[in-house]
């Protein structure tokens, strides 16, 4: 009958949940969302049967006939709950058999209104309330079959009924209940084609609105000329590693990058020159740092490493190979005898200081190494050092 089932997301059976309860639900995933489902069918099916029985205490129902009910409806329950215990179904495209279990409502609506003359009147409201609990489980399709098949049943049985025993037979009553039938679940189809299409037009929403957040959470974080790290999400890392560092006392390194005579560069061949120089260096320190480093726009031609897994030794090295790389790469593509080189500050970050002065410290080195003539990588040692502007 009616599947009354609320939702079975629950992906792993619950904590301390008894042996009792996983041997009949089994176990977690298809299987046991196919069995919960089942056995949410059972009140609508318990009900009808103590109807039935009351049917018969009040002779309005044959004993023969509640047998043959009740045997026709253990057989069908007990045949979907052996197929669903066993997994049989597990893999199926519909391991709940939703679909297989609406027919069987249906057909034990339609048997019920052949046998037995007093539940007609009930034919349309049963018929109604499993269209209803199950039709958002069902395919489109599906759900066409459901209705129409159900009707062309019940219509079946009112003839068959009429055939076998004219005179007992309330044709009348019997074709209003049909014509009832016949407007009313066509109806509930349109109405539930409606609900689905607007429920599914809400998901294509929110999918597309997820979508656009993470692009604009993604652009959010680059800089839109190098596409590197902006300034506001390198803070944001080096904030992280200051914390990690705290924790694991792993050293690292930060590099300020600055290219040299830049503004000779926008001067002598344009603007739109002086931003490809920025893209192409950009990618080339892409192309040198990457894993455990992040590379950042720190602001105009300013650039900042993080080097979270090196030393000053090795955050000296990559910047030396990154240097390489800017001498061969061709820069006169984008203006004749253009030549580009930068210089450096880093500073290896201890617990000693704060994040503000490890960059202090890599900046005043960027200055030194510009004041010792440019094209060159400074490191800070200690706060001593750059205080007395002696960085080596
Ligand atoms: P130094 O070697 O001392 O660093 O000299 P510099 O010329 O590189 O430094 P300066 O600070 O004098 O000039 C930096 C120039 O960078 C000035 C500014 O117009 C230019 N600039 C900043 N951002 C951009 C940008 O996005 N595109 C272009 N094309 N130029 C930019
Ligand atoms: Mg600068
Ligand atoms: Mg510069």
């Amino acid at each position: 009958m009616a599947d009354l089932t609320p939702s079975f997301s629950q992906p792993h059976p619950a904590k301390g949940e008894s042996a009792l309860v996983r041997a009949v639900l089994g176990p977690a995933g298809a299987v046991r969302q196919g069995v919960k489902r089942l056995l949410w069918m059972l009140p609508a099916y318990a009900f009808a049967m103590t109807l039935m029985v009351c049917g018969v205490v009040f002779q309005r129902v044959q004993v023969w006939q509640a047998w043959a009910l009740a045997g026709y409806v253990l057989c069908g329950l007990s045949g979907f709950y052996a197929v669903l215990r066993t997994g049989l179904v597990a893999h199926h495209p519909e391991p709940t058999l939703a679909f297989p279990q609406v027919l069987f409502s249906l057909t034990t609506v339609c048997l019920s209104y052949a046998m037995i003359e007093s539940s007609r009147g009930l034919a349309l409201e049963w018929m109604c309330l499993i269209l209803v609990f199950d039709m958002r489980r069902l395919t489109g399709r599906q759900a066409q079959l459901a209705t129409f098949g159900g009707l062309g049943l019940l219509v079946t049985m009112l003839l068959f009924t009429w055939r076998l025993n004219p005179p007992a037979a309330d044709l009348n009553a019997a074709l209003v209940t049909i014509a009832t039938v016949g407007l009313t679940m066509p109806t509930l189809l349109i109405v539930t084609k409606v609900g689905r299409r607007l429920h599914q037009r809400r998901l294509d929403q929110r999918a597309a609105m997820a979508t656009a957040f993470e692009q604009f959470n993604a652009l959010s974080i680059r800089d839109g000329l190098t596409q590197l790290f902006n300034r506001r999400h390198m803070m944001s890392l080096l904030e992280d590693e200051v914390r990690r560092q705290q924790r694991s006392r792993r050293a690292f390194c930060v590099a300020i990058l600055d290219i040299d005579f830049f503004k000779r560069v926008n001067d002598q061949h344009g603007h739109a020159v002086g931003d490809a120089v920025l893209h192409d260096f950009a990618t080339l320190a892409r192309g040198t740092f990457s894993g455990s480093d992040a590379v950042a726009r720190w602001g105009g031609e300013e650039f900042l490493v993080l080097m979270s897994e090196a030393d000053q030794g090795q955050a000296l090295e990559m910047l030396e190979r990154l240097r390489q790389a800017v001498r061969q790469h061709d820069w006169t593509v984008h203006g004749p005898g253009l030549a580009v080189t930068f210089s450096a500050g880093v500073r290896e970050h201890t617990t000693d200081d704060t994040l503000a002065q490890s960059l202090e410290h890599a900046d005043a080195a960027l200055y030194k190494a510009k004041a010792q003539g440019r094209d060159r990588t400074i490191a800070s040692t200690t706060a001593a050092a750059v205080l007395s502007g002696q960085a080596t």
